[in-house]
């Protein structure tokens, strides 16, 4: 059974770069979309330590789809990114950033939410299961008799339609679907 826990919501792990040169880790998890919010006060408390520690750095995160540190604003875009999902759709998301193969926003790594939304097809089985939906869907084979739809070669006819889609694997099971546009 599924639990209700957000598996989904981008965090950032911010430490103080001056403290971990020092040998020491002070740092905590925030949601990364309040990232460019946290201060040195906010990890060192009103102490005299902030003013020398004034350099803020995400050492470790979760739930952004790309590896690596980053400055604290830049997990803040991604929490924004992320909070613009519809909290059903993130993985799908998550998925699509991950295989390389998305529409990002601008310059940088960000997908684009709207083009996400336009290409998304839902999240399926195998493609086999969603094209035979979409048959269904178009009525691609309304109005043949059943004793000869029973003969009609699926396999080719998915393997092209096949060419204007590509497919991520849910980690939970199952494929996530995307038109190309
Ligand atoms: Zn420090």
């Amino acid at each position: 059974m599924k639990t209700a826990i957000d598996t989904h919501t981008p965090r950032a792990w911010i430490g103080c770069l001056a403290c971990y040169n020092e040998g020491r880790l002070v740092g905590e998890w925030f949601d990364a979309i309040t990232a460019d919010e946290v201060t040195p006060e906010t990890l060192h408390g009103e102490s005299a330590v902030a003013e020398a520690h004034d350099e803020l750095w995400v050492m470790d995160h979760e739930n952004i789809p790309v590896s690596g540190e980053m400055s604290p604003e830049e997990a803040a875009a991604w929490g924004r990114a992320f909070a613009d999902v519809d909290e059903y759709h993130r993985a799908a998301v998550f998925a699509w950033v991950q295989s390389g193969d998305y529409i990002a926003e601008g310059t940088g790594d960000l997908p684009s939410i709207p083009d996400f939304e336009e290409r998304y097809c839902g999240q399926w089985s195998d493609f086999d299961e969603y094209a035979r939906n979409l048959a269904d869907e178009i009525g691609l084979l309304d109005g043949i008799p059943e004793e000869i739809e029973r003969y009609f070669d699926w396999d080719p006819w998915i393997r092209d339609l096949h060419f204007d889609y590509t497919e991520c694997d849910d980690p939970e099971g199952g494929v996530f679907v995307f038109r190309i546009m």
